[in-house]
């Protein structure tokens, strides 16, 4: 058994963190899955590639994420110098489609033909939208990862072709499948190679919960993302090479992970359109759904980037539109006046820091955080609330597993820091 195995074996149950396999990729790195098919890792949190050999060049699924595509590209490079013919992206998100802007350079430089891309139409629309939303996108992204003044890329190299439903190629003497399924998100593609039995997954599959939830960003499809696993599955795929995170190999682990994957979401599906039907509010059904436990502890599957409750919302968001039942939310009061109000009927914004900070200290950070934030709101410029504002938000994030819900806690910590301080 190699090395690679063995941490493989480790991270499949558990025993090793994903941040042991992130520092032996690091750099980027070449794993063979199949004969003329590899997988390309820069680290747990930069998309993969995929690079298929044929004889007309080389076939890329998906060109690395902005911080790494370079790294992509030079292990690419070490593994094989043909030319690009075809790229191929599992969807729009900049950290699987942002590199294909060097392969254009590499070609450029070479003066050999720029690669041709292909991906699902809806691609088209989310490059549009990303043009129409670039100071959201830059603001979102910078507190999803914490990264104050965070720039979103402009300049989104588009597709050549598109396709709709599925589209099959044979390029070099290899059949390349593609399908699409909605999941993260409504553009999404997965690849598969009837031959080598490999399935490139994209962000279908990505070593943590699904990314379903995402607070700040478009709709998800949670039931169809659950949809696409089960097909994938019916693929009885030998290798399967996930969007972030290792490959996968055996039939019987990636049957696993692909069934696992989609059992939790159909779970949170069911018991939120159970409660959606039967007229409970939004409140009403965050606090009453659970994932299941058994699934939630697998290593795959740890709720460490998203949160279930955000992919409750979401799916509620998906068949329900915006209003969450409770009739003073429909056309609110500002937000000001509401927490002058309730200070006042308290005796005091610094009544309510005063028990917020109380109910943090017994654990109760929910209210905690509703009673601080009306406090801030009511008195802005009062240092000392501020700094209990803080508080409750430092204390938030130290209990968050996800990574977007840390991040969030993290940006008003910090503005409640900034303004205790002015
Ligand atoms: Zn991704």
């Amino acid at each position: 058994m190699t090395e690679h195995d063995d941490l493989f074996d480790r991270l499949w149950t558990g025993a090793a963190p994903m941040e042991e396999w992130t520092r032996t990729v690091s750099g980027g790195a070449i794993k063979p899955v199949a004969d003329g098919v590899v997988a390309i890792h820069t680290g747990y949190f930069f998309g993969n590639a995929a690079a298929i050999r044929t004889n007309v060049g080389l076939v890329l699924v998906d060109s690395g994420s902005r911080e790494t595509a370079s790294q992509t590209l030079a292990a690419l490079r070490r593994w094989d110098d043909s030319p690009v013919h075809t790229v191929i992206y599992t969807h729009g998100h900049i950290d699987h489609s942002w590199g294909a802007r060097l392969l254009d350079q590499e070609a450029d430089a070479r003066s050999t033909a720029r690669p041709r891309i292909i991906a699902h139409r809806n691609v088209l629309y989310r490059f549009e939208r990303y043009d129409a939303t670039h100071g959201l996108n830059s603001l979102v992204m910078g507190r999803q990862f914490n990264q104050p003044g965070y720039v979103f890329p402009d300049g989104h190299r588009r597709p050549d072709e598109v396709y709709d439903d599925q589209l099959a190629l044979t390029i070099g003497g290899v059949r390349i499948e593609l399908a699409h399924g909605r999941g993260e998100t409504d553009d999404a593609t997965f690849v598969w190679l009837p031959e080598q039995r490999v399935l490139v997954s994209g962000d279908f599959v990505i070593w943590a919960f699904p990314n379903a939830g995402n607070p700040r960003k478009v709709q998800r499809f949670a039931p169809d993302w659950a949809a696409t696993l089960r097909r994938m599955q019916t693929l009885n795929a030998e290798v399967l090479i996930p969007g972030h995170g290792p490959a996968v190999s055996g039939e019987a682990r990636v049957s696993q992970i692909l069934a696992d994957g989609a059992q939790v979401l159909e779970s949170l599906t069911r018991q939120t359109l159970e409660r959606l039907n039967a007229g409970l509010s939004l409140n009403e059904i965050l606090h009453s759904v659970a994932a299941p436990a058994n699934l939630l502890a697998k290593p795959y599957l740890l709720p460490k980037y998203d949160d279930p409750e955000f992919v409750v919302r979401n799916i509620w968001h998906l068949f329900a539109g915006w209003f969450d039942g409770n009739p003073a939310g429909l056309k609110p009061a500002p937000t000001a006046e509401l927490a002058s109000e309730l200070a006042a009927l308290a005796g005091g914004a610094d009544r309510l820091a005063q028990r917020a900070a109380s109910l943090a200290a017994e654990g109760r950070i929910r209210l905690a955080a509703h009673l601080a934030e009306l406090a801030g709101s009511a008195a802005p410029h009062d240092r000392a609330i501020q700094t209990t504002r803080s508080k409750v938000y430092e204390k938030c994030g130290s209990t968050e597993t996800s990574l977007i819900g840390k991040a969030i806690y993290a940006v008003f910590q910090r503005e409640a820091e900034t303004l205790a301080a002015s």
